[in-house]
């Protein structure tokens, strides 16, 4: 597989590169406030089940997702459509061997009046290494 319109992704990649500054600031205060709202005991954290049929696909399971945003992983974007609808997405390695790391990507929705968070989607960005730059945080293909 590869890019299926690299002129319009390497146009659409330009646009998406200039916002990313500003949405992954945003990205960080709201992880912290997931972050520090689970450190208070609350439980606005889901892992669906779908994201579960998924991850057992891939084999990440929901203790390493969980640890990843809890933790260790940060976000490459942010972005709130104009229904309210919240998206985070977080790039974090997880250690697979001696010296060896491998990059996984959560993302997360939140709808308007909700405190819930919900995993969507997990998966490892090196299954489509050409949509991705600067080590899986840079988005550069937007074909389906
Ligand atoms: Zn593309």
């Amino acid at each position: 597989m590869s890019c299926q319109n690299p002129e319009r992704c390497a146009h659409q990649a330009a646009s998406w590169k200039a916002q990313q500054e500003r949405y992954v600031e945003i990205g960080e205060k709201v992880l912290a406030e997931l972050r520090e709202s689970l450190e208070r005991g609350e439980s606005n954290l889901r892992i669906s089940y779908h994201g579960d049929t998924r991850q057992t696909d891939r084999c990440i399971s929901g203790a390493t997702i969980r640890m990843l945003v809890c933790d260790e992983a940060w976000p490459f974007w942010y972005y709130k459509n104009s229904y309210g609808i919240e998206k985070l997405e977080l790039v974090g390695h997880v250690k697979a061997g001696e010296k060896k790391y491998r990059p996984i990507h959560v993302i997360l929705i939140k709808n308007p009046g909700s405190d819930l968070w919900k995993v969507t989607t997990v998966y490892d960005p090196r299954s489509k290494e050409y949509k991705w730059g600067n080590n899986y945080q840079e988005r550069k293909c937007f074909c389906k």
